[in-house]
């Protein structure tokens, strides 16, 4: 992520990266409170584009009223900012951090009265690599939604993905696949779920998740080319006679997955409607899809 000379904005001011400081206090670091987003810009034929700038910064705002966090700038501050720190590193291509934490000393567990913003950008490859995935169920559940706000992006809730994420691949997988409190599959870590039956899409509903941009993007694509998507519940008995299956994210784009434990995706990704739907969604954000179809989804 970091090179020599990175500059980072933080509380207002564009500075070197490895000079930035933060408090041994500060309440973000101790209770992982604080929220984000995972953002990306792609060249396009009109230059460097952060593809759905506003929907993620509109989701940081959401995500910082549910934790009482106050957000010192707007979304179009936010927007303009992301692009002066692409400029000012050199980078079109690239991954936007931005995190919004509570910096001032304070042991206590009352929300933050005043809050800082960070952001941090670099080039990233799709996070999950290319290569189609075998997943497995995790033995831990997604944070249950009466418990924290899980459509908010918050810091402490990755400690969940992390130790998903590390036990899956302790045992040779690719990846978590987790499940909510009921049961039903919910999604990867860092990343939402689908797979496809009989010409289908299905894939876990708004409740117990993160509504993914990438998920609504990819809902988008499909219902505009005649596929039928579905959002609702399903155990991984569900997966039985599956003929594909892909994740979607910011960071991870659209990957396929081969496998969800014993249950191996018999068509090959390549041949499959999220492969599909993963070259649409390249097309969208690198501004080369016509027009009409990406009228609705077209980068702020
Ligand atoms: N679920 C989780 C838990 C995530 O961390 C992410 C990545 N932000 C996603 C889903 C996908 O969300 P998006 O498409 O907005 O990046």
């Amino acid at each position: 992520y970091f090179k020599e000379n990175t500059v980072a904005f933080v509380d207002g001011e564009f500075v070197q990266a490895d000079q930035a400081t933060c408090s041994v206090y500060a309440q973000s670091l101790h209770y992982g409170y604080a929220v984000f987003e995972g953002i990306r810009a792609y060249n396009s034929p009109q230059g460097s584009q952060i593809f759905k700038a506003r929907e993620h910064y509109e989701r940081l705002e959401y995500s910082c009223n549910t934790v009482g966090m106050p957000l010192p700038y707007s979304v179009e501050e936010l927007i303009q900012i992301s692009y002066q720190l692409l400029e000012k590193n050199g980078l079109t291509d690239a991954y936007i951090r931005p995190l919004v934490y509570a910096a001032t000393p304070n042991m206590s567990l009352k929300c933050a009265s005043s809050s800082n913003l960070l952001m941090a950008v670099w080039e990233w490859g799709k996070y999950l690599g290319d290569q189609s995935l075998r997943l497995t169920i995790s033995p831990y559940e997604r944070p249950n939604p009466k418990a924290v706000p899980i459509e908010a992006k918050i810091s402490g809730h990755y400690v969940n993905s992390i130790i998903a994420s590390t036990e899956a691949k302790g045992r040779g997988y690719d990846e978590a696949l987790l499940l909510d409190m009921n049961g039903y599959v919910a999604e990867g870590p860092g990343a939402n779920f689908f797979f496809e039956k009989n010409g289908e899409l299905f894939t876990a509903p708004a409740g117990s998740i993160l509504r993914g941009i990438t998920r609504n993007t990819i809902i988008d694509l499909a219902r505009e080319a005649g596929i039928t998507v579905h959002e609702k519940f399903f155990t991984p008995a569900a997966l039985q006679g599956a003929t594909g299956a892909f994740m979607t994210g910011t960071a991870a784009e659209v990957i396929g997955v081969s496998s969800v434990d014993d249950v191996v995706f018999e068509t090959p990704f390549q041949d499959t409607i999220g492969a599909q739907l993963a070259r649409r969604y390249q097309a969208l954000v690198t501004g080369a899809l016509a027009p009409a179809l990406s009228s609705k989804t077209t980068p702020a």
